[in-house]
Parts: structure tokens; sequence; C-alpha cells
């Protein structure tokens, strides 16, 4: 068979020819192992490199490199081969076929660089891959041979031509089957790994070019003479060519090293930038955690503190006014004590709406302190402006909210203090807001009011207060008991009595419990002034005993507060002992939202007082958010109707209506009903006809000292009616104004007006 002039598989002719005898020079083909190694080296790397670029424009500049340097190294090392063989006859060679071989090396090669640059190519793609890269190889050397142009015949040996294809292929396919392994990895192993490689390939690439060259047998015919071989210049040439080849390829090895070094910048770069973005986000999260209320996602009491303080410096020296507005929620708690704190925060985060809703949403500052307490900060020119801002928000509260199946419509009181005329410092400002608001919820909640310098007063007449009545517990002087008769219609007589606390003070003069309960209560004191009640109520209970009142029941008023305490049942069982007391003789009053709090709790505390056989009432009835459920389930014996439903009766038909409601349900219940602040003949009248078990209130008697029960009593109990008497007759007869004690007279109907309601 020929192919190029090149005779494969062909005998070598029998006779008249003559075998050329040749040998190859030791350096050179040293020099081309070097060469051979060196590609390998550089193609590996490229291909590395490939695997590891990101962007595809490069990754295709780094395939033809690797390509170029594959290709150039094999073709060199055949090029400087053929240098190394010296025969006994001149050579030539043909530039078209070398340079078509080079073609041919550049094709296997670039296929070579494909196939490596991808990650894990399968073994089988890798072999198919590397018979047409191997084949590629052997066709670019014996193309290359077939340049060879002189007086010889070329022979092939069959055997050793065949060898040669599989070495190439073979050494095709370690080349890919080792960078397999070389995408991945760094490190000095990584690096041993790669020159190894680069080694064996080397070796390969090399063995298949003189196992081509062992196949091959050059024939002259017999008689031509064979002229020496010029291979003076050879080693120069060669040493040359390998000289440019191997600084070409040590240069493309260094431009990959460069890139690889760059890119590992490029990405530690990526790294740092972003690590720095996720520490910025860390921090931005943990500003937002710091400043910002989770619930409302309104600015915290420290955002708010920061902002003001930036936005005072700024007022303070460019001038200007400054509005701090603080808002309280009224009655908030009885939302979170009757519905359940879910409730509670689903509604701040409509009233949070509501108030961002009324404000001029970049200039003003709205924060949550905690609880239902909000601030706003406000940037102005005159007073008015805030008061209408004030208005706004009262306004837009008033909106129904639907909650837990419930339409509510809350209100709000506000306290508002100006800079600079209020203060000139961040905590002068807040206190003096917050002064202002204590004055707008005690002026009846749902209103606003600006500070002003007498409120100062009246907050250290507050902490005096405070100062006072601790010590009026301590000593156990100046605080008594009142006691408010409680008339029972079935009987015509007072069989309870409500104790009232009062407070005489030095200065002030008889202090009714409006004014320092809630001083008790915010300041820790409550446990031991209803503690003090508890046991003068019981003492008094004797007393009355011993003065032929042994069935009067005395009914205690006990601070919601106080009924969080565990210690409570054991406490009322020590009072009744120690006064040597019946327990049946003691009647509890509790109000409605005092229940509701911690409901669980309560009922066990509850059951425990009732079962030493103390009665339980639940006081100012209506006025919370109780359910029918709840109360099925309190252990009680007594309702209270609170006053607030009965002072327009008889002129409001709805209130009639409802306390009719309430004293059959109360009845369906099993409880008896005493309804409070009867102050009027048509209202007695009125509850006497709806069934009312009792009646409480100035009609009868204001609340008065125990010196001045007896006769109060008497008086009551004197009128007792007649039986057989129609009721009404007998109430008007008993109860005209004509009949009342003179001092109750001017009480009656409407001084009920004069006695404010307690806040609690
Ligand atoms: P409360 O338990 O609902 O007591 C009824 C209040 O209504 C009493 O006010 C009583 O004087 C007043 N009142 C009674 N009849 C009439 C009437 O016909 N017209 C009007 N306008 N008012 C009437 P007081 O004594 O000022 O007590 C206010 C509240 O203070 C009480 O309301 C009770 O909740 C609380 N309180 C009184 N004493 C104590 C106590 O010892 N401990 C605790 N924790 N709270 C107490
Ligand atoms: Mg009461
Ligand atoms: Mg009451």
């Amino acid at each position: 068979m020929e192919w190029l002039g090149l005779q494969f598989v062909a005998e070598l002719p029998a006779s008249g020819q003559i075998l050329l005898d040749c040998s190859h020079n030791p350096l050179l083909v040293l020099v081309a192992y070097l060469v051979a190694c060196a590609a390998s080296f550089a193609t590996l790397d490229m291909a590395e490199r490939v695997v590891h670029a990101e962007d595809p424009g490069s990754r295709r500049i780094w395939r033809w490199i690797g390509a170029t340097c594959l290709a150039g190294g094999i073709w060199a090392m055949h090029f400087i081969s053929m240098l190394a063989f010296q025969t006994p006859i001149d050579i030539q060679y043909d530039l078209g076929v070398t340079l078509f071989s080079l073609l041919i090396a550049l094709l296997a090669s670039w296929l070579a660089m494909h196939t490596l640059s991808e990650v894990q190519p399968s073994a089988l793609h890798c072999l198919k891959t590397a018979c047409v890269i191997g084949l590629g190889i052997a066709g670019m050397h014996y193309v290359g041979m077939a340049a060879m142009k002189s007086s010889a015949t070329a022979y092939y040996q069959p055997g050793l031509f065949a060898l040669s294809v599989l070495i190439a292929i073979g050494a095709s396919f370690a080349a890919l089957w080792v960078a397999r392994y070389l995408s991945e990895g760094s490190g000095v192993a990584h690096q041993l790994l790669k020159y190894s490689a680069a080694l064996i390939l080397g070796a390969g690439i090399i063995s298949m070019h003189f196992t081509g060259m062992a196949a091959l047998d050059l024939v002259l015919p017999e008689g031509a003479l064979a002229a020496s071989g010029g291979d003076t210049g050879h080693l120069q040439l060669g040493l040359t060519v390998a000289l440019i080849i191997l600084l070409i390829l040590g240069s493309a090895i260094s431009a990959a090293l460069a890139d690889k070094k760059l890119q590992n910048k490029e990405n530690d770069l990526r790294r740092v930038n972003a690590l720095l973005s996720q520490l910025d986000q860390a921090r931005m999260s943990l500003q937002q955690a710091a400043n910002y209320d989770a619930l409302t996602n309104l600015t915290n009491r420290r955002g708010f503190n920061q902002l003001f303080a930036e936005k005072l410096s700024q007022k303070t020296s460019e001038g200007g006014m400054l509005a701090v507005m603080f808002l309280d929620i009224d009655h908030f708690k009885r939302i979170n004590d009757s519905l359940g704190h879910d409730a509670g925060d689903a509604l701040l985060k409509v009233i949070a709406q509501h108030i961002k809703s009324s404000v001029r949403s970049h200039e003003d500052v709205v924060a949550r302190f905690g609880g239902d307490e909000f601030c706003i900060l406000i940037s102005l020119r005159d007073r008015e402006e805030a008061r209408g801002m004030a208005q706004r928000i009262m306004h837009k509260m008033k909106e129904p909210i639907e909650l837990a199946g419930r339409r509510m419509v809350m209100t709000t009181s506000i306290g508002i203090s100006l800079f600079p005329e209020d203060g000139t410092t961040c905590e002068e400002l807040l206190k003096h807001a917050d002064l202002a608001l204590y004055q707008s919820k005690g002026a009846g909640r749902n209103g606003l009011h600006f500070f002003n310098s007498s409120l100062k007063t009246r907050a250290s007449f507050e902490l005096q207060l405070e100062e006072e009545l601790r010590s009026a517990l301590r000593q156990d002087h100046a605080l008594m008991l009142y006691y408010q008769p409680i008339f029972e219609l079935k009987t015509g007589r007072v069989t309870k009595l409500e104790a009232l606390i009062r407070w005489q003070h030095p200065v002030h003069g008889l202090l009714t419990p409006d004014r320092f309960i809630g001083i008790a209560e915010n300041n820790g004191l409550i446990a031991e002034l209803d503690n003090w009640v508890l046991r003068r109520a019981c003492r008094d209970l004797g007393e009355l005993s011993r003065h032929g009142c042994a069935e009067l029941k005395i009914a205690w008023n006990c601070s919601p507060l106080n009924l969080a305490r565990e210690e409570l049942a054991e406490e009322i069982e020590h009072a009744l002992h120690t006064a040597g007391v019946a327990p049946e003789r003691l009647e509890l009053e509790v109000t409605e939202n005092a229940l509701m709090g911690n409901i669980a709790n309560t009922l066990v505390l509850l059951r425990q007082i009732r079962a030493l056989g103390v009665s339980l009432s639940i006081d100012d009835f209506g006025t919370g958010y109780s359910s029918l459920a709840y109360l099925k389930r309190l252990p009680l014996n007594t309702l209270k109707i609170d006053r607030s439903f009965i002072l327009d009766i008889p002129t409001a038909t709805a209130d009639m209506e409802i306390v009719q409601a309430i004293i059959v349900m109360a009845h369906t219940l099993h409880l008896q009903v005493v309804t409070e602040g009867v102050e009027s003949l048509e209202q007695y009248e009125f509850l006497e006809r709806s069934g009312c078990d009792f009646i409480q209130g100035y009609l009868l008697s204001r609340p008065v000292p125990l010196d001045e029960l007896r006769a109060v009593l008497d008086e009551i109990n004197q009128r007792k009616p007649v039986l057989g008497v129609n009721p009404l007759s007998l109430a008007r007869d008993t109860f005209a104004p004509a009949s009342l004690d003179p001092s109750l007279k001017s009480l009656a109907p409407h001084a009920g007006a004069s006695i404010v309601r307690p806040i609690r």
C-alpha cells in the first residue's frame, strides 16, 4: 500500500536494493523529548486554565493557545527528531507537505484541547477522542515523513507502524484521562502530578515518533551511491528550533500562570466584596433591630432618641420649632386582658398605621416606646399645627377596627411639649410631654393637653403623695375605712356594707381612693394597702358583731394587681382567723377586667378563696370585655352593675334595657345583682321593678366612718317596709327626699355629678 509515496505494508524488494543504515543524534533526541514534555505540560496547564476561566471569551482564547502549544510542540518534536535522523544520503523536505503536517497537528490538538477542557468527560468519550487525536498525531507524523525528499524509498514495517499508531492513541488517552484529575485541586501534590503526567505524555509522544521511525526502512537501488548525510547544520538547527518552541511554550505557561494569579486575585476580591456586603447587611439588620420596633416597624425609643438629638441640634443652630407628642391608647390593657396578647399586638399594628397615615411621612418621626405608648416628633411653625395634627390622629383613631371578630373604637390621650418654649433638651421635652399626657389621662382620657408649668408642680405633688402614703401605711395612721350600706330589696334591710378606703391627709384633707390608689398601684404599695383594708374590715366586722350587727357582711375591694398574687388566699384566711370572723361575712369585690387578665391563674386563686367560704363579687360590671363564657366559669356570687348604666335612668331607655338584660342574665347564672350609684327614686323604682336584688348609692347613704354607721343603719332600717305594702309606694314613703337625712337630701337626686369616677 502506498500513501504519499510511502510504502506501508509493502514487502521490501527481494534484490537489487541497498538497505540504508540510519541512526539518530542522541542529543537532539533528548532535546526532542524535552520539547514533547514541555508541550505536554503547557497543554495540561492550558486545559486547566480553560476549565477555571469564567469568561467564555477567555476560555476560547486559552483553548486556542493550548492547541497551538500542543501542535507546535508535537510538530517541533517531530522536526527536531527528524534533524536527529542521520542517513548516508541527502534528505530534503517539501515545504507544502510539511506545513500540511503542521495543519493536521493543529486540528488534532484543537480537538484534544476541546476534550481536555471539559469537566470530567466520560471514559468512552475520552477513548473516542483519543482515537481521533492519536490518528491525527500519527497522521501528522507520517505526512511529515512524506515531506522527506531523497533518492531512497521509504518502507514501513506494518507491525511497528501499527504499534506507533496505538502508542499515539494510548498517549492521547492518557493525556485526556490525567486531565480529569488535574481539573480540580491545587498545591504541591497537584503540581507534581502535572509534571509526572507531562513526562509520561512526552514519553508517549516521542515513543510514537521513534516507533514510527523504527518501522522505517530506507531503500536505495543497488549501484546508487549513498552520499554522505550533510548533518553538520542539523544540531544547530535542532537546538534553535527547540529553543524557540521552548520559549514559546514558556511564555504561554507564564501567561497562564499570570492569568491564574489574576483570576485568583479577582476571586479573592469578589469574595472580599461579598463578605463586605454581607457585613454591611448584617450591620444594617443589627441597626434595624436596635433602632426599630419589631412589631410595628416603627422607630423604637433608642432610634427616636438619636433622631430627636439630631433634629434638636439642627433647630437649636438654625432656629425653628419642634413638638414632641406622647400618645397613649385609652384602656388598651383591657384589650390585652380580655382578648389576649395576640389581639393586642394586632391592634397595635393597626394603630401604628393610623398614626403614620395622619402625619407627614417624611418630616415627622413616629416611634413606639413599648406597650401602647407612641411618640411623635414634628417640625412646625406654630402650636396650632401640633394641635391640628393631634386632632387628626384622634379622629383617625376613632375609625372602627375589626379585631377578633369584634368592631372596636379606640380613643387616645395625647400630651404635647414644644421646643423651645417648654424645654431645650430631649429629656426635658420628653418629660414635659409625658406630664401633659398624664394630665390628658387625668382629665378623662380621649383628649389632648399641652404642657404648662403647673403640671410640673403636680408631678412633684404626686411624688410627695407617694412618699406620704408609704409612711401612712407604715405607721398605720391617717388611713381609714368608710362604709357604704348596701340595701337588700327583698328584706328591706341593709345586709351588706362596702368598705371604701379614705386618707385623712394633714394638708389636703380627706382624700378619696381615686387620688391615691393609682399611686399605690404604680409604686408597688397596693398589696400592702389592700391588706391593710382587709385586716381593718375584718376587725370592724368583729366590732359590728359586738354591737348587734352579727349578720352584716362587708364587701372589700381588691386591686387587679393584688389578684395576681398567689398568697392572697392565705392572707384572707389569716385576717379572718385573727379577727375571729366567719368567712361568710366577707365578700371580695374584683373588677371585670381584673378577672380577665390571666384567667387560668385567677380561677385557681378565686376557687381557693371561695373554698374558704368568702363570697365573690364582680365589680363595675359592663365596663369591661368579659363574656358570658367566662362568667360561667368563675365561682361568683354577686354581680355589681356599674354606675354608668344607672346615671341616665329614667331618660335613657337603651340603658334601662341593658340593665334589665344584665339582671336577667345574672339571675340565669344564679348570681345576685347589686346596682351601685343609685341616687334617685326613679332609679330605685326602676331597679326594683326589674328584679334587682340590692341597691347601693347616695339615695341611701354616702360612705360613712364606722362610728357614724350605726346611726345611718338604724335610720335606713327603721324605714323598713311593712310586709304587704306596695314596694313602689314603700320606696316613695321610705326614701322620698322629704324623709331623707338633711345631709343626704342635698345630694339627691344628682349629687353624683360632683363625684369623679376613679381612674383605674
Ligand atoms: P367601687 O368599688 O365601684 O366603689 C364605688 C364607688 O362609687 C365609691 O367611690 C363610692 O363612694 C362611689 N359611690 C357610691 N354610691 C354612689 C352614688 O350614688 N353616686 C356616686 N357618684 N358615687 C357613688 P370611692 O369610695 O371614691 O371609691 C372609688 C373606687 O376606688 C372604688 O370603686 C374602688 O374600685 C376603689 N376602692 C375603694 N376602696 C378601695 C380599697 O380599699 N382597695 C382598692 N384596691 N380599691 C378601692
Ligand atoms: Mg367596689
Ligand atoms: Mg363599682
